[in-house]
């Protein structure tokens, strides 16, 4: 999208569990053509206000829009259709099937005419084959992705993210629970994936990465942002440190 074009946008969104308000009226803007980053301590929101974009959770009140489009309780499968593409914080994929047979789920499942066109299908599994080729687990294609580690089962699961050709790519947790040298591979793959044109919305722990992989870095507190700008500018806000520090 061009620079300043409208991506992912929420107005006084909205979000309780009984009497707990995960997400309070919430207003966020996230830079459409950028790698977005959203931080704040355990607890603050971030995964309800994730579920709530994405169509897994219907927030209470407040709104969604996605490119000026609302999409606000859509289910999840309309908000694939308008662009956006998410993984999740423990992987979401077959155990028992293959590396391979994990690609084609999403696939398949994206239309029911495409499912009975044999070319098509060609075409998806070349693709598949791109993507594992892409994310650096191509040689593990016939394995069982259960015999993955924990951070190529990450790789393949970019990887189906990526099947759907997303502009924007939603990641939680994409460098929790994996290794040092593949932090390194997922950190490359984005900046790269973000430099041919897909946005990113990253939930992440790591301080040092997402300072060092994002433009912009939007931070919550008891469901709300309290800080929003570049790395620099978010990390010496007196409202972030008291949020995480307590001081
Ligand atoms: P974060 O992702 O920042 O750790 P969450 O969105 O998971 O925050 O949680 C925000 C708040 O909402 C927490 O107080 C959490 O206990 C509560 N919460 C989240 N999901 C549920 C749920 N399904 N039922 C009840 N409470 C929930």
């Amino acid at each position: 999208g061009a620079p300043g074009a409208r991506g992912l946008e929420t107005t006084g969104l909205t979000k309780s569990f009984g009497g707990v308000r995960a997400v309070d009226d919430a207003s966020v803007v996230f830079h459409h053509g950028a790698v977005n980053a959203l931080i704040g301590p355990n607890g603050s929101g971030k995964t309800t206000f994730f579920n709530c974009v994405t169509g897994l959770v219907k927030p209470d009140s407040g709104i969604a829009s996605y490119r000026g489009e609302d999409i606000t309780g859509r289910p999840p499968h309309r908000i694939a259709r308008a662009g956006i593409g998410r993984s999740f914080q423990l992987c979401r994929i077959f155990p028992r099937m293959t590396v391979l047979e994990n690609m084609l789920v999403p696939a398949r499942s994206r239309s029911l005419l495409g499912r009975l066109r044999s070319a098509r299908q060609r075409d998806d599994v070349d693709r598949a084959r791109e993507l594992l080729a892409r994310v650096g687990i191509e040689h593990l294609e016939d394995a069982e992705a259960r015999d993955l580690s924990y951070g190529q089962q990450k790789l393949l699961e970019l990887a189906g993210v990526l099947m759907a050709d997303p502009e924007t790519i939603m990641l939680d947790e994409p460098a929790g629970g994996v290794n040092p040298a593949l932090i390194d591979r997922i950190s490359a793959l984005v900046r790269a994936l973000n430099a041919e044109g897909r946005t990113f919305l990253i939930v992440e722990h790591n301080m040092d990465l997402v300072m060092s992989l994002s433009d912009h870095v939007v931070v919550f507190d008891r469901g709300r942002p309290i800080a929003a700008g570049s790395p620099d500018e978010v990390r010496d806000d007196p409202r972030v440190l008291e949020a995480y520090l307590g001081i």
